[in-house]
């Protein structure tokens, strides 16, 4: 029924385990993504009967697919763990979609694998959820995402820090292949394994570069242009381990991540980043750090060792112009400013209103052009003066419409959704997920998704993704 390429599984040994996913009780279909499905050429009808649903579930291996755990490393929080891989997902394999794309087919949440350490391998309905709205709405948005083609229910427990109904998500990505990928090897001096790792990602995601060094400017292009995104749209990932970051350029392992109500450029809601260290604002500089572990693993296959260092410096600190102009584009497109020069001055103006008076970061931009916005102002007379100057360039309304949500999936709702699908009422999940992908169309039925949590409705904190 469907036609797998498995070109990672044809990758020495090393670089997997292979392993199937562990059967669960009860496999119950809580979502479908007909449109990604067709995307990717299956047929939602046959994924949405018991044939697929068993595959979705771990239940059965189709055939064609190779089972695999993948190996990395990553930097968490700043410190290096040499071994990582997947604890709680298998690669089943990746298909080819009709336009050409190649895909990765992953379960996570499947059981236990040899890289699982401690863990269950599993995961529960709450974090299967929010990666299904969340990645989702990225993808409605135009981010690089990874993105969700089904949610099983398990009809298994889970245990946290009580008893949760278990789930697996099945994520599609254009690889799963990490910075943390390349560290595996590279922490182990395993220089054939890194230079055969380039290859693959070469051919698969940078048909054009030509070489390790050119690989890493195309990933560091990639990735100044997908932080920029998130910034415009008030997103913070969470968790921006080494691991966590995907050399396609594709957002990668929704955790604890959020969007923000009040805009602060100092936001942090994981529960276990008390430092700040995956802060909105330091995103940027992140990403840098992260590219520069990519960049140390590459050097070994650059040749002459001085002057690899020093071009993959270089390379590393293209970053910076390039998000900054990837930066100015997107909160150019927010305002509707074309000119680049007009853009930095008037942004950061309202941003720093906007943080002095905690206003709401969705609401502002998608109210500029009928006026609402300044209602999430105090103080409406600076606001008033800050419109005139921006008026003033005459900006595109078409181009504000299509970067400014009206609606994002906002953790009190996100939460709300997954109290609902617990409880066995899928109402609030499927509502919510087919407001936020259709960010930008204006429908009466959803106006209370678009409003800002009341005081007693904000959520502080999120949690890791397990
Ligand atoms: P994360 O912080 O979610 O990116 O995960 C970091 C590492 O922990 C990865 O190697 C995961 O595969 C592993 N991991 C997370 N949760 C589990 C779990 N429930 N069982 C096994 N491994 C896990
Ligand atoms: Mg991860």
């Amino acid at each position: 029924m469907i036609h797998f390429d498995n070109s990672y599984a044809r990758l020495p040994q090393g670089f997997f385990a292979r392993v199937a996913p562990t059967p669960v009780a009860e496999p119950r279909l809580l979502a479908l993504n007909e449109g990604l499905a067709r995307r990717l050429g299956l047929d939602p009808d046959w994924l949405s009967g018991p044939e697929g649903v068993a595959m979705l579930a771990g239940n059965a291996v189709p055939n064609g697919a190779e089972p695999i755990a993948q190996a990395y490393a990553g930097h968490q929080f700043g410190g290096f763990v040499p071994q990582l891989g997947d604890g709680r997902a298998v690669l089943l394999g990746e298909v080819v979609a009709p336009d050409g794309a190649r895909f990765d087919i992953q379960l996570k949440g499947s059981g236990p694998t040899p890289f699982s350490r401690r863990g269950d391998g599993r995961a529960w309905m709450g974090p299967v959820l929010r990666e299904y709205i969340v990645s989702e709405f990225m993808h409605a948005m135009g981010v690089p995402t990874t993105r969700a083609l089904a949610a099983v229910a398990t009809g298994e427990t889970v245990w946290r820090e009580s008893g949760l109904p278990g789930a697996v998500l099945t994520r599609v990505a254009s690889s799963h292949i990490r910075v943390g990928t390349f560290q595996y090897f590279a922490v182990r001096g395993q220089e054939e394994a890194l230079a055969a790792l380039t290859d693959h990602v070469i051919a698969r995601h940078y048909p054009t570069a030509n070489g390790p060094l050119s690989l890493l400017d195309h990933v560091v292009a990639r990735q100044a242009e997908t932080i920029a995104q998130w910034m415009a749209l008030g997103f913070i990932h969470g968790v921006m381990n080494t691991d966590n970051m995907a050399v396609s350029g594709e957002t990668i392992d929704y955790g604890p991540c959020a969007f923000m109500d009040a805009y602060h450029p100092d936001t942090v809601f994981s529960s276990i980043d008390r430092a700040g260290r995956y802060a909105w604002a330091q995103q940027p500089q992140v990403a840098v750090w992260n590219l520069a572990q990519l960049a140390t693993c590459l050097i070994p296959l650059m040749g002459e060792r001085d002057a690899a260092i020093e071009a993959a410096t270089k390379s590393v600190h293209s970053f910076a112009p390039l998000y900054q102009a990837a930066w100015k584009r997107r909160f150019g497109e927010k305002l509707g400013l074309t000119e680049a020069a007009d853009v930095q001055p008037l942004a950061e103006r309202l941003l720093t209103m906007m943080a002095q008076q905690q206003a709401d970061f969705t609401r502002v931009f998608a109210g500029l052009l009928d006026g609402r916005a300044r209602d999430e102002f105090i103080d409406r007379d600076a606001f008033d003066a800050w419109a005139q100057d921006w008026q003033a360039l005459d900006p595109d309304p078409d181009l504000m419409r299509h970067a400014n949500p009206l609606r994002i999936p906002r953790n009190h709702r996100v939460e709300e959704a997954i109290a609902a699908a617990v409880a066995d009422d899928p109402g609030p999940f499927r509502r919510l997920f087919d407001a936020v992908t259709h960010p930008r169309e204006e429908r009466a039925e959803w106006d209370d998704l678009g409003s800002a949590p009341r005081d007693e409705q904000v959520v502080r904190q999120t949690f890791c993704g397990t």
